[in-house]
C-alpha cells in the first residue's frame, strides 16, 4: 500500500504532465466567433438597420409629409451602408450613424434633445460589441455633444459599463471629447413640445407620449454584430430619470451568437421587459428567427403604442417591428436593399 506522502508526491510530480496535456488540448469553439456569411454571388454579406424613434407620428403634424426626416434617415443609412461596404466594422458603422443622427436637430438625441422638467437636457446612450459582449453606456450627461462616442470610450477606456451624471461628464473632460453648453441642445420645436406638455399636465390631462431616440444595428463583412442607441429621453421627465437606451439588455444589446437590437419607445416598459435581451434569448433558446423574436416581444409583451425595435441577426436578416403609429427607420444590405420609411 502506498503511503499518503508517496501518493501526494506522485500527484505533484504528475502535475506538469497534466498541465502540458491541457495546454495542448484544443480549446472549445468560441460561440461568439464571427462567421463570414456569403451572398449568393460569393461576397461577404453585410446589413444595417437604423431608427430615429417611434411613437405618435401624425402625418398632419409633419409639415412636409416627412420629407426632411426621410432625407436625414437616407443620409445616415448611406453613411452606415458605405462604411460596411468599404470593409468597416459594425462597431464603427453604428457609432458613425448614431453620431450623425445626434448632430441632426430633427431627432431626439444630441442636438434636438427634449427638455426635462427642470428645463434641462440630459442625454443617455449605449453601444455594444457582439464579439465579446463588451459594452459601454452613459446616462444623464449634460455637456457631451455626442454621447454615443463617450459610451464607446467607457467601453474601451474604462473598466466599467455605465457611467452617469456628473461622473460621466468628468470622464468626458478626461477623454477630451467635444463638450457643449446646454444651449447647444435647444431647438424651438422641442421647447414648444415641453411647454405644451406642461400646459397639458396643469389642465390635468394625461401625460403625452413625447419622446424619440436614434439607433443603429449592423452586421459587418467579418460576421460581427454591433448595436448603438442614443436619446434625450422623454419630454418633461424628472431630472435624473434614465430610460432604456443606456440599459444593456433593455434598449440595446448585441451578441454574435444571436443578434443586435436597438429599441425605441416607452423606456420604462422596455426596462421592465428587458426587451433587447429577451429578443436575443428567444433566438438563442427557442431558435426563433429575428422577425419572430422581435414580433413576439413587441406585440406579445409591450403594450400597444409602446414603440419598436430594429434587429439584425448573425445571418444578416433584418427585422424592423413596431406597435406605434410610426417609426422613423431604414434598412440596407449587401444584396442592394436600401429603404427608409416612417409609416406602414
Ligand atoms: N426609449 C426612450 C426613453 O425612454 C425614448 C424613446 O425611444 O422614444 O428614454
Amino acid at each position: 500500500m502506498r503511503s499518503p506522502m508517496l501518493t501526494r508526491s506522485l500527484l505533484i510530480l504528475g502535475m506538469p504532465v497534466l498541465v502540458l496535456a491541457l495546454g495542448h488540448a484544443t480549446p472549445p469553439p468560441d460561440p461568439r466567433r464571427a462567421e463570414v456569411i456569403l451572398t449568393p454571388g460569393g461576397a461577404p454579406r453585410y446589413a444595417i438597420a437604423i431608427h430615429g424613434g417611434a411613437g405618435v407620428i401624425s402625418k398632419a403634424k409633419i409639415p412636409d409629409g416627412g420629407k426632411a426626416h426621410l432625407d436625414s434617415l437616407r443620409a445616415a443609412l448611406e453613411l452606415g451602408r458605405s462604411t460596411l461596404a468599404a470593409g468597416g466594422t459594425s462597431l464603427d458603422a453604428v457609432e458613425k450613424v448614431v453620431r450623425s443622427l445626434e448632430d441632426d436637430p430633427l431627432f431626439n438625441a444630441g442636438k434636438g434633445a427634449v427638455y426635462d422638467h427642470d428645463g434641462m437636457h440630459e442625454l443617455d446612450a449605449a453601444i455594444m460589441d457582439g464579439r465579446r459582449l463588451a459594452c459601454g453606456a452613459v446616462a444623464a450627461v449634460k455637456t457631451v455633444k455626442n454621447p454615443i462616442s463617450l459610451a464607446r470610450l467607457v467601453m474601451e477606456r474604462s473598466p466599467h459599463v455605465l457611467l452617469v451624471g456628473e461622473g460621466a461628464d468628468r470622464f468626458a473632460a478626461e477623454m477630451g471629447v467635444a463638450r457643449v453648453g446646454q444651449d447647444y441642445f435647444h431647438t424651438a420645436h422641442r421647447y414648444d413640445e415641453w411647454q405644451q406638455e406642461l400646459r397639458k399636465k396643469r389642465a390635468g390631462a394625461p401625460a403625452g407620449k413625447s419622446h424619440g431616440t436614434v439607433g443603429a444595428v449592423a452586421l459587418d463583412r467579418f460576421g460581427n454584430l454591433a448595436a448603438a442607441t442614443s436619446t434625450g429621453g422623454t419630454t418633461d421627465k424628472l431630472a435624473g430619470r434614465v430610460g432604456d437606451s443606456p440599459i444593456v439588455g433593455a434598449g440595446t444589446y448585441a451578441d454574435n451568437r444571436t443578434c443586435a437590437v436597438s429599441g425605441t419607445g416607452s423606456g420604462e416598459e422596455f426596462i421592465r421587459h428587458a426587451v433587447a435581451h429577451d429578443i436575443a434569448a428567444l433566438i438563442e433558446y427557442r431558435g426563433a428567427t429575428v422577425q419572430q423574436a422581435a414580433e413576439s416581444v413587441v406585440r406579445g409583451k409591450l403594450r400597444p403604442g409602446d414603440g419598436g425595435v430594429i434587429v439584425v441577426g448573425r445571418d444578416g436578416a433584418l427585422a424592423l417591428v413596431f406597435n406605434s403609429e410610426g417609426m422613423y427607420r431604414g434598412a440596407a444590405d449587401s444584396a442592394g436593399r436600401f429603404e427608409v420609411k416612417i409609416w406602414e
